[in-house]
């Protein structure tokens, strides 16, 4: 059971608050016109969401991560692709954090407070859950390093969207994942980088993903994060805190995926009864509701690991995020169950959450990937 402090509680209310009166409102525009929701992630910048995990000293709210997984699980309750972009740039400001320099955290800390979005860039067209097997190459030149290569679904990059990158790189071909590869900090007006193909998705609409384009691109040797040779690692650990985020975002949409399900059996009379009568929907009702609270305390749990740089936060993170995200997969598809033909006409939340639902299995390593991580974990003791 877990007891919240005054500022968990306090941000999950304020969060939870806007999200119904801003952001639910504008769920399904978004979703119809594909636009990013400028002036949502604005309003999010004002009350400093997009600078929670940055510490006060760099102009953030200085805030914890379970504050960071409520904070997201209450904004896909209501807007799962809101969720995705705040998610994404948390998990940069993260990865600053902890491996940035001095001069790193100054310059893009303070950006990204000031909600000037960043991505992370480390799948390629032939490296997907291989990330090993990345091409991107970094050559060193003088006091210089040239980057080339072709990064793709990038997110929170697009026309408009993505002010500096987290690019993995080769700088030692040999060495591979051994020491092999580096973590470049890029700004998006840097010569040489630019954007590819803009992708049309089936759900999470309102969230730009792009191919990211690296053509003899010139960065100084002061773009490097940590050590040359701490890429591979540096991503790793990212990646547990971004699997944390992607647990918040499935738990929220799970819980208002129930919500609607919920909503529409008890409203629906077929029979000469609510739906919600019939023990058979009950026991849905009942699954679903389970599973929900089930990611959610799996959720909490891996947040609290990281919080406390606890050693097993790696198998934590990919059992959130694997069942959080199986999770609200199962329980979007029975709420549009529950919703008989209706729920899959456009007129109901539901048909876009399940849209919306479908990315959680596959992006920052798929189910299949997170199971892989858990049983090498476990099996290592
Ligand atoms: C909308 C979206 C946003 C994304 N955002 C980002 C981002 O911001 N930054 C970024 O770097 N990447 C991002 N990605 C990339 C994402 O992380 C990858 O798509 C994901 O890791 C899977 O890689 P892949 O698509 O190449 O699939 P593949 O690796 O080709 O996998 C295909 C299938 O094979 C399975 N498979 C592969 N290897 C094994 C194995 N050893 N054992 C069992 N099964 C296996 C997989 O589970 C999957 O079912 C995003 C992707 C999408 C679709």
């Amino acid at each position: 059971m877990f007891t919240f402090t005054e500022d968990q509680m306090s941000i999950r209310d304020m969060v939870r608050e806007f999200a119904e009166k801003e952001i639910r409102p504008k769920a399904d525009e978004v979703d119809k016109t594909g636009r990013f929701p400028l002036e949502t992630i604005t309003a999010l910048t004002e009350m400093g969401i997009m600078g929670l995990n940055i510490p006060e000293e760099y102009g953030g709210a200085g805030m914890d991560e379970i504050c960071k997984v409520l904070a997201i699980s209450e904004i896909s309750r209501c807007c799962a692709s809101t969720a995705e972009i705040v998610a994404v740039h948390l998990l940069v400001n993260d990865i600053i954090l902890r491996n940035g320099s001095e001069e790193q955290k100054q310059q893009f800390l303070s950006a990204a407070v000031e909600g000037k979005l960043g991505a992370f860039c480390l799948t390629e067209p032939g490296a997907g859950s291989d990330a090993g097997g990345l091409k991107t190459k970094a050559v060193k030149d003088g006091d210089h390093f040239i980057l080339s290569g072709t990064k793709c679904f990038i997110s929170n990059f697009g026309p408009e969207e993505g002010h500096h990158f987290v690019i993995i790189a080769l700088t030692d071909v040999e060495k591979g994942t051994r020491g092999g590869m580096t973590a470049f900090l890029v700004q998006r007006d840097t010569p040489g980088l630019s954007l590819g193909k803009t992708e049309e998705k089936m759900g999470m609409r309102g969230a730009a993903v792009s191919e990211l384009v690296l053509e003899d691109c010139r960065v100084p040797e002061s773009a490097v994060m940590g050590q040359v040779g701490d890429g591979f690692k540096i991503a790793m650990s990212g990646l547990d805190g971004g699997r944390i985020g992607i647990a918040a975002q499935s738990v929220g949409l799970a819980q208002g995926a129930l919500e609607e399900g919920v909503k529409y059996a008890k409203e629906r009379i077929q029979f000469g009864k609510p739906i919600s009568a019939n023990q058979g929907l009950q026991w849905y009702i009942a699954d679903m509701s389970t599973r929900t609270e089930c990611a959610r305390l799996l959720m909490l749990e891996a947040a609290s690991k990281r919080q406390n740089g606890e050693g097993d936060v790696s198998q934590y993170a990919s059992m959130a995020k694997y069942y959080a995200a199986e999770t609200a997969t199962y329980v979007c598809d029975l709420a549009l169950q529950l919703h008989g033909g209706y729920g899959y006409m456009k007129d109901y939340p539901i048909e876009r959450m399940y849209r919306d639902a479908r990315i959680l299995r596959i992006y920052e390593g798929t189910s299949e990937i997170q199971k892989i991580v858990i049983a090498k974990q476990v099996l290592r003791g």
